[in-house]
């Protein structure tokens, strides 16, 4: 690990941290299905599960099935952008440039993350293909032109967890 100073880890409402908890059991069903361990929740204004889902890279071949896009392909088709703009996303890891991107478009106004992709970087290792793109979701969000609020890292050991023995280096 480089010498870059690792984010904090944030504290969470009880609300938002049994659905944080809930993107990181999704993620533990990603790895059991054969799949990179991460999971997604949209959860609405009034507390309505939207979506709970798991990454399917490894079971749809589908490079760009991570957690985040497959939850707003389950709800973007039905809910409006205002709509949208009320719920919070939930991810058991920090958004990957792509999913941010999906995440502007969407309209969701508020992200809440596990493990941020620093630390994940070191489960990651140095494989090509394990490596991901070092921009952050914040530096996308804060290019939007409609205000996307990022609350992480959070719960780190819990979303680090299923990541463990995963990644061969
Ligand atoms: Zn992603």
């Amino acid at each position: 690990m480089n010498a870059v100073a690792l984010p904090p880890q944030v504290p969470l409402s009880a609300e938002d941290g049994r659905y944080l908890r809930m993107a990181i059991d999704m993620s533990r069903v990603a790895r059991a299905r054969g799949n990179r361990p991460f999971g997604a929740v949209i959860v609405s204004a009034t507390g309505q599960v939207l979506a709970a889902v798991a990454n399917s890279n490894g079971e749809t071949g589908d490079c760009t099935a991570h957690a985040e896009v497959n939850a707003i392909r389950v709800v973007s088709p039905h809910h409006s952008r205002e709509a949208l703009a009320t719920a919070t996303l939930y991810s058991s890891a920090e958004p990957c440039v792509m999913c941010a991107g999906a995440i502007f478009w969407s309209h969701i106004g508020r992200v809440v993350f596990g493990i941020d992709a620093q630390r994940l970087r070191v489960f990651r290792g140095e494989r090509p293909e394990q490596r991901d793109a070092e921009l952050s979701c914040r530096d996308v969000f804060a290019a939007s032109p409609h205000p996307i609020e990022c609350v992480g890292p959070a719960l780190i050991d819990e979303a680090s967890e299923p990541h463990q023995g995963f990644w061969r280096r």
